[in-house]
């Protein structure tokens, strides 16, 4: 079992950690970790594991046969060796991810000012989108756009909590996402509350307060089949 640190504390940029097993793909699983696997429409992190004057670059990060409760962190070709038992400092592309937080949260609030179901979406350093099940396009995408940033800018506290598997059964208006559902199965799920405008399932990183985000704009919204439009948006 690997303890997924990041959920608690997203702002680690480093941590100590113990490898406990090497994958036949030369994935490398430790006890804890700070590296986010691709999963939910969020990529994965890259960064540094180091022992001592070894530094193996991490290029990508999965859950091992789809399996949400294992994450093992690929090496750059031709690194140097790690063992089970190593001692290592994990060190993240702290960049990158900050950027993907910033645009995760952010299209939570897109999906509060597009009140339509979540039927995919995908999230990126500049630019993230989300596919809605939305028959015609707003006319007041000024106005959405203006109502987006003012939420964006309101200050609003991130913070996570969890419930059981069986509140979440019995509130299913919770869940915005029509094709990711949220990880029934290991008795609890999280749970992302946005002060009062938002609380919706989901296992990402986000920032702590809305003020980080930034200026945004939308962008392109293109359809996608006869009932879903798909929104972009991006950093103003
Ligand atoms: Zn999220």
């Amino acid at each position: 079992m690997t303890e997924f640190v990041f959920r608690s504390q997203s702002y680690l940029k480093t941590l100590d950690a113990v490898v406990t097993g090497i994958g036949e793909d030369g994935g490398i699983s430790l006890d804890r970790t700070i590296f986010y696997a691709a999963s939910g429409g969020q990529p994965n992190d890259t960064g540094r594991i180091i022992a001592g004057d070894r530094i193996v670059p991490v290029v990508n990060v999965v859950h091992p046969e789809g399996d949400k409760t294992r994450i093992a962190h690929l090496p750059a070709a031709e690194s140097p060796a790690m063992s089970v038992g190593d001692r290592v400092t994990l060190e993240l592309d702290w960049d990158k991810r900050h950027r993907l937080m910033r645009m995760h949260t952010a299209l939570h609030l897109l999906s509060v000012v597009f009140p339509f179901p979540v039927t995919g979406g995908s999230i990126g350093e500049d630019k993230g989108r989300l596919d809605f099940d939305m028959p015609e396009v707003p006319e007041n995408l000024a106005e959405l756009e203006a109502k987006l940033n003012a939420m964006a800018a309101g200050n609003h506290a991130v913070s996570e909590e969890w419930i059981t598997d069986d509140e979440m059964a019995a509130n299913p208006g919770l869940i915005k996402t029509m094709k990711v559902k949220p990880p029934i199965g290991q008795g609890r799920v999280r749970l992302i509350r946005i002060g009062d405008v938002d609380l919706q399932p989901c296992g990402g990183t986000h920032v702590a307060n809305t003020s980080e985000i930034g200026p945004l704009k939308l962008g392109k919204i293109e359809k996608k089949g006869a009932q879903n439009r798909r929104v972009a948006l991006l950093f103003a």
